[in-house]
């Protein structure tokens, strides 16, 4: 397949890889937003979050978790910004699921994250969440 990311997972395109099991790899990204992004992806081909086994995607969860934790004690980050594109309305570049892992300073100036507080209307909130809901077949 002409995927970016199933030629990093097989070798064919080199990556800088910071960890690995049987399900999950994780690399550096090439264009990082700030000191120490990285890539966490599901070794098995999968889109976007549509197309993941749910076994997959905890394991990358399970995964990013872990590294998460690494980054915090590596790198002593103020925050980080966990973040996950489906599609290309979500601006997905590489259709190969990935979470990215930005780790954050107080004052660098990355504008991920900032969009604008605006209240919402409640009965349309409370509709969508019916919709949302009733797909749960749990009514709790
Ligand atoms: P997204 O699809 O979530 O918008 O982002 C794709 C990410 O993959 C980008 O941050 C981009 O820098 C990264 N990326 C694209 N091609 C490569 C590559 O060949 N190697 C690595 N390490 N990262 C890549
Ligand atoms: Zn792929």
């Amino acid at each position: 397949m002409d995927c970016i990311f199933c030629k990093i997972v097989s070798g064919e395109i080199p990556s800088v890889k910071v960890y690995e099991d049987d399900r999950v790899l994780a690399f550096m990204d090439i264009n990082p937003l700030n000191h120490g992004h990285l890539l966490i992806i599901p070794k098995a081909h999968a889109a976007t979050i549509d197309e993941i086994t749910e076994a997959d995607f905890l394991a990358v969860m399970s995964a990013t978790h872990k590294l998460a934790a690494a980054v915090k004690k590596a790198l002593s980050p103020d925050g980080m910004n966990l973040l996950q594109l489906n599609g290309k309305a979500a601006n997905q570049l590489v259709p190969h699921l990935h979470v990215h892992i930005v780790p954050r300073w107080s004052g660098d100036g990355l504008t991920v994250s900032q969009w604008e507080i605006v209240a919402g209307d409640m009965e349309k909130i409370k509709g969508v969440a019916e919709k949302i809901q009733s797909e749960m077949g749990n009514s709790k």
